[in-house]
């Protein structure tokens, strides 16, 4: 059961203390007290864990200082919506807006390679009104003879760039937690130049102790990736790891499954997820058409397959594109078969902002309808 407190209600309250108390005193009952920090106000959310099916709802919303009561499922206890549409959803970071209603394009390096591609990179993306990237420092390598990254010695001037070029959020996987360290520092010694979402990729999902640790930082958002050979179920409450320690500041993001049923494409594109994602949790959704494509094939049209599958995530209500650019794909140290040329980046924009205005047209169509009755 999670009891929300007015957003006036604080700490330093009366009825803070008074409600708090009374909880604590419940036989069996744990009482977890988590701020959740949105994009307008910071919630205290009251987490009663034990058996609360003999609690009264009613007698804890008349308790002072609440202003509603949920019960919920064991899973997803805090990333989950538990059928409120009302619960707050997304987060602020470094000036950049990630909730379920916004959409943020995060095109990069799979892989950081040279100084000169992340200068190259960075100033296409300015010159395109982008805030956001990816740059992979840390490459989880299926062949451990194949190039890993350059590590920490890459981010002083990644971050260096960024700020020069206005970038304030920049997607980053980590493969261990001493890499946040790295991160931290790297951002510190330049300045703060720049914002760090961490991402946990899809070999690490199921990765506990990684999650818990990520968790246990709240200074980060995670950009979190479904796993590729679980079901989406397991992929949710892996992602609840990281909140159920601390941070959810998570984004969750659909990268295609592992099956040869998806033949040709490097994986089965799972972007029909997007709505099932955004029902079942809070958190805003992000598809990643490169890895789930993974290469430049095209229609007889002309329009990349890496495009069509954008559109078909982002017209379902996506929030968040994650896509590897690179000017020579045929060099790229990682994932070049899939890359868009930095050529390409204003149609790529242009062709997301087309399907953006197609799923806002889409929900101004249900809003209009009458209500559906449950
Ligand atoms: C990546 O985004 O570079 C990556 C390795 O993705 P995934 O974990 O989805 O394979
Ligand atoms: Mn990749």
């Amino acid at each position: 059961m999670i009891v929300i407190l007015d957003s006036n209600v604080t700490e330093r309250t009366e009825e803070y203390r008074r409600t708090l108390d009374y909880l604590t005193g419940l036989p069996g009952i744990v009482a977890h007290v988590h701020k959740v920090q949105g994009t307008q106000q910071t919630l205290t959310e009251i987490y009663l864990i034990g058996n609360t099916k003999t609690l009264s709802a009613e007698d804890i919303r008349a308790l002072p200082g609440v202003e509603r009561v949920i019960r919920v499922s064991e899973e997803y206890r805090i990333l989950g919506r538990h059928r409120d549409e009302q619960r707050a959803s997304g987060f602020e970071y470094n000036g950049v807006t990630f909730s379920q209603d916004t959409l943020q394009v995060f095109a990069g390096l799979c892989a950081v390679d040279t100084p000169a591609h992340v200068e190259q990179m960075m100033q296409a993306l300015r010159d395109h009104g982008q805030v956001c990237t990816r740059m992979g420092a840390y490459k989880p390598r299926t062949n451990p003879y194949a190039f890993q990254g350059h590590g920490k010695d890459c981010l002083p001037y990644v971050f260096e760039l960024a700020g020069r070029y206005d970038i304030k959020v920049i997607a980053m996987e980590i493969t261990h937690e001493s890499q946040v360290d790295e991160i931290r520092e790297a951002l510190a010694q330049t300045g703060q130049p720049t914002g760090v979402m961490l991402q946990i990729g899809t070999r690490n999902t199921q990765n506990f102790e990684l999650l818990k640790a990520v968790g246990r930082q709240q200074e980060f958002p995670v950009l979190f990736k479904r796993g590729f050979g679980i079901t989406l179920n397991e992929s949710l409450n892996a992602a609840e790891y990281l909140a159920s320690e601390g941070n959810s500041q998570v984004v969750f993001c659909l990268r295609g499954v592992k099956t040869n049923m998806g033949d040709p494409h490097r994986n089965l594109v799972d972007f029909s997820h997007v709505p099932v994602v955004k029902r079942l949790t809070r958190m805003p959704v992000c598809v990643d058409p490169s890895h789930s494509v993974g290469s430049r094939e095209r229609s007889p049209e002309g329009i990349f397959d890496l495009m069509h599958v954008t559109a078909q995530g982002v017209v379902a209500g996506a929030n968040m594109v994650l896509v590897d650019f690179h000017p020579q794909p045929a060099k790229a140290l990682v994932d070049g078969p899939q890359a868009m040329l930095f050529s390409e980046l204003g149609w790529f924009l242009d062709d997301v902002a087309l399907a953006r205005e197609c799923y806002e047209k889409r929900l101004a169509l249900a809003k209009s309808q009458p209500a559906p009755s449950r």
